[in-house]
């Protein structure tokens, strides 16, 4: 689904200097798999995820997406690209402040060409399925955060993006709130088979995911497995 080789990416800070960020990194995540991406401030994960999302592009390295090299894609294509391939979670929810929910989730389906019956109805059922049926006229700023969060994952599954990719997505949330968001990704993930990625700084968090990526001073160093079925079975027990 996604594959990473290699990958540098540099920023111009003035003649004659550069700094780079991400020193060749490697990595590849496969369909359905849940995956997150733990390091330390400053590591480099807003950077890496820039370039996951196609938002950016590495200034070396090969990164094939959902069977697209990005590398070769034009700049347009790249933005047709996302908004098809990719449904973004922020810590930062990045909702519509003046409209409604609704209308918030069926925005990326406009953009796709949706017709606007097919999208109310879309936008409801995904509304649905994180828990907002009783919410769904509300604006965002009716809205606690833990219910934006949840407005802002049914605007991910807009368009059925091959991967979620959601950075720090608990991060402005209390813990209680933040675990809610977290079972959301989880039966995304169990009941829908979806593919997620998960950029966080929290190596507890991390341990909630299939596989964990480490990245330090924007270089991998190492992968582990993650505890989630475990924390599951302490669950059920
Ligand atoms: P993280 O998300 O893990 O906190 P970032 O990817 O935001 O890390 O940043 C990693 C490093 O790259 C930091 O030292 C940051 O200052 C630097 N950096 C990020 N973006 C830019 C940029 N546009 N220009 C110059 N340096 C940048
Ligand atoms: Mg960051």
């Amino acid at each position: 689904m996604l594959d990473l080789r290699n990958i540098h990416k540099s920023f111009f800070i003035g003649t004659p200097n550069e700094f780079e960020v991400l020193h060749g990194v490697n990595f590849n995540v496969k369909e359905g798999e849940f995956v997150s991406i733990v390091g330390q401030s400053g590591s480099g994960k807003s950077t890496l995820m820039n370039i996951i999302g196609a938002l950016d592009r590495p200034t070396d390295g090969e990164y094939t997406l959902d069977g697209v090299d990005i590398q070769k894609a034009k700049d347009h294509e790249l933005s047709i690209l996302r908004n098809k391939k990719i449904g973004f979670v922020f810590q930062t929810y990045n909702l519509i402040a003046r409209t409604s929910a609704l209308k918030n989730v069926e925005l990326p389906m406009m953009y796709a060409g949706m017709s606007k019956g097919e999208r109310a109805d879309k936008a409801r059922f995904l509304l649905e399925e994180v828990g907002m049926k009783d919410r769904m006229m509300h604006k965002p700023d009716e809205l606690s955060g833990g219910q934006k969060q949840r407005v802002a994952i049914a605007r991910a599954m807009a368009n059925d993006p091959a991967i979620i990719l959601a950075d720090e997505p608990t991060g402005a949330l209390d813990s209680a709130t933040g675990r809610l968001i977290m079972d959301i990704f989880h039966k995304l993930h169990e009941e829908q088979g979806k593919t997620i990625v998960l950029i966080t700084h929290s190596p507890e968090l991390s341990q909630e995911t299939e596989r964990i990526i480490t990245l330090k001073d924007g270089s991998i160093i190492g992968e582990s497995a993650g505890n989630w079925q475990g924390l599951k079975a302490k669950e059920d027990a």
